[in-house]
């Protein structure tokens, strides 16, 4: 471990120096089964040819460039983010992280509307920057050392429609959601849920939030608003969308950015081409490839050998795509471990779920594996 980092990480013990599609390796050389791709950001592999080669042609004309500019690399992402997102979605604000897109997605609500209050959902993961944080209840220890916070949160039980009901009215600003809840444990939400939210929200004027930070680009499907059939106004992307890259986006509806005006959010980085060409080379390598329909069908093929396993330990295999959830009847902790022994990274979810968050190009013969190793853990 380095002495200089702040010590805000829980530690693997792993000193990584390479990755290749679906494995990464150590320093020693020994190769590990990639299922967690850096809690889903490496989405069609490590060092992917095509991101590579726009990203070296990139490096070399222009790397960062100030949204105050115009620029075609930039132009074609948001064009492409556009095309693959809900129609009513119109406009594009650039940054760099998932917690940044959130953050985006907060003021643009306040910016639109008279009210404060939104509602969130129980146990829900937005970011840990402040404002983001505000909304984040997957763990009580991320709030407590920073309350107050923004107080204009209000969680209600997720999937609870009785709870929405009441919790949404005519002082309500919004209501901001993950379609499938990542962090506490890849649980999806009801397509009921979904759709009271946005009933609710079309009879209060307020706005629908998806944060789709972990569900972009993995549920089978561009968005998991897709996936549902249901449009939010606002939707959040982040962790998938330039291969490792660092970006954020937050698409807009079009009475969205009617209230939005210049100064009103920046920030420097944000748009920068480097990460636009490697987030339009991401989406052209995913389409060219056919690899939603592909991650559909492994996905499917991954929950149902999961599902097979005979264990007293397991208590259900869960997920849409691939975003995956192997829910134990025991902490994660020991199973984790193990399988990283056995050249496997998943990561944990809630206090008992081994959640896999594998890239897109995965075959049977990994989720072979996978599960192969599983039984033997078990
Ligand atoms: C990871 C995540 C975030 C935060 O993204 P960062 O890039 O880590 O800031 C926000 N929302 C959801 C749903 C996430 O999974």
């Amino acid at each position: 471990m380095n002495e200089n980092m702040a010590p805000t990480y829980m530690t693997r013990g792993l000193d990584i120096e390479r990755g290749k599609g679906i494995y990464v390796y150590d320093t020693q050389g020994k190769k590990y089964l990639d299922l967690m791709t850096n809690y889903g950001v490496n989405i069609i592999g490590h060092a992917n040819n095509a991101v590579n080669k726009a990203v070296n042609t990139q490096i070399q004309n222009l790397t960062s460039l100030h949204c105050s500019f115009e620029n075609k690399t930039r132009q074609k992402f948001a064009q492409k983010l556009i095309e693959i997102t809900p129609k009513n979605l119109t406009k594009v604000y650039l940054s760099n992280s998932g917690t940044e897109s959130v953050e985006a997605a907060i003021k643009f609500v306040w910016a639109y509307s008279k009210n404060r209050k939104i509602i969130t959902a129980k146990l829900g993961y937005h970011g840990k920057t402040l404002g983001a944080l505000s909304a984040t209840t997957s763990s009580p220890k991320y709030q407590k050392p920073f309350k107050p916070l923004f107080t204009e949160f209000e969680p209600i039980s997720y999937n609870n429609i009785e709870q929405l009901k009441l919790a949404v009215n005519k002082k309500t600003a919004a209501v901001l959601l993950e379609p499938i809840q990542g962090e506490s444990g890849i649980r999806p939400a009801t397509k009921e849920f979904l759709k009271c939210a946005r009933d609710l929200c079309d009879d209060n004027d307020a706005l629908l939030v998806f944060d789709e930070v972990q569900t972009g680009l993995r549920t089978g499907n561009w968005t998991a608003s897709q996936l549902y059939g249901i449009k939010p106004d606002i939707m959040c992307m982040a962790k998938s969308l330039a291969n490792g890259v660092p970006i954020g986006v937050t698409l807009i509806s079009q009475k969205v950015s009617e209230k939005l005006s210049k100064g009103m959010h920046s920030c420097t980085f944000g748009g920068n081409p480097l990460a636009c060409a490697a987030g339009s080379a991401t989406i052209n390598f995913i389409e060219e490839n056919n690899l939603l329909e592909h991650s559909k069908q492994m996905g499917d093929y991954f929950i149902e050998q999961l599902s097979q396993i005979e264990s007293p330990t397991i208590r259900e295999a869960r997920g849409r795509g691939l975003m995956i959830a192997l829910d134990l009847r025991k902490r994660h902790s020991a199973y984790l471990k193990k399988l990283q022994e056995f050249g496997i990274l998943a990561i944990p979810a809630a206090s008992t779920v081994v959640r896999f968050l594998p890239p897109l190009i995965i075959e049977k013969e990994h989720v072979d594996t996978a599960v192969d190793t599983l039984k033997q853990i078990l």
